[in-house]
């Protein structure tokens, strides 16, 4: 057995019923993704519209990829139709132009928003309150070519155990705020957040979802 093919089954063994894993494959090359693929994944996450574009076509048709990067608005129709999640939708500017080209595509598009609780790691993401207000004022009716799955978001990058789990809670919080406030919403049950060090935790926060990339192939060299 491979070691990517170790290493997942290893990950899986510890996962809860419910919870799937993203294997985030990104600077890694198409000969891991297939050994991950032979030892039975088959979702994968990418973070960058170049190199998904140049994987897809590599890997077998029933791989399904999430986008999982900050996506720039004129990517979105390159990938529309390529992805199965776009899993970080961090501005409504994104949403508009991801309903627009899913609409043109005839598909509807499976997204995650991503909330912004951590101190300093990204600067992308919604303020879950700024998500909150979104839902509850209804402006999510207006992409009818979306399908508003979830959330997405990520925790600080400390050791300080209690700061990680309290941004984990802050995620998990905002989506049932969310579904609080929109009573209508529908289907928007995914909780996206861990990876490969603190994916456990996540798991106790409520993920249903986990992005793991360095403990199933190793270390990226960018
Ligand atoms: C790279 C990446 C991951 C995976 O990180 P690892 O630490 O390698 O598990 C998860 N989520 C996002 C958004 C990423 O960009």
């Amino acid at each position: 057995m491979s070691g990517i093919a170790r290493n997942i089954e290893s990950i899986l063994s510890t996962l809860p019923q419910g919870v799937e894993m993203v294997a985030v494959s990104k600077f890694h090359p198409v000969e891991a993704l297939r050994e991950a693929y032979d030892a039975g994944q088959r979702l994968f996450g990418e973070s960058r519209q170049q190199e998904l574009l140049q994987k897809a076509p590599l890997m077998p048709d029933d791989v399904r990829w999430h986008f999982i990067g900050h996506l720039q608005t004129n990517k979105v129709r390159s990938i529309i139709d390529k992805v199965a999640m776009i899993e970080s939708v961090d501005t409504e500017r994104l949403l508009r132009v991801i309903d627009d080209e899913a609409w043109r595509a005839g598909l509807k598009a499976n997204v995650l928003m991503q909330v912004h609780v951590a101190r300093e790691e990204t600067k992308f993401g919604f303020l879950p309150e700024e998500l909150v207000a979104f839902f509850a004022e209804g402006r999510h009716e207006a992409y009818t070519a979306v399908n508003f799955r979830g959330i997405m978001g990520m925790a600080s990058n400390t050791d300080d155990i209690d700061r990680v789990r309290r941004d984990f809670e802050a995620i998990a919080a905002c989506r049932r705020s969310i579904l609080a406030t929109a009573p209508g919403l529908t289907g928007f049950d995914i909780v996206s957040m861990g990876m490969s060090h603190d994916y456990p935790l996540a798991i106790e926060c409520g993920a249903n979802l986990v992005r793991i990339g360095t403990a199933i192939f190793g270390e990226r060299e960018y």
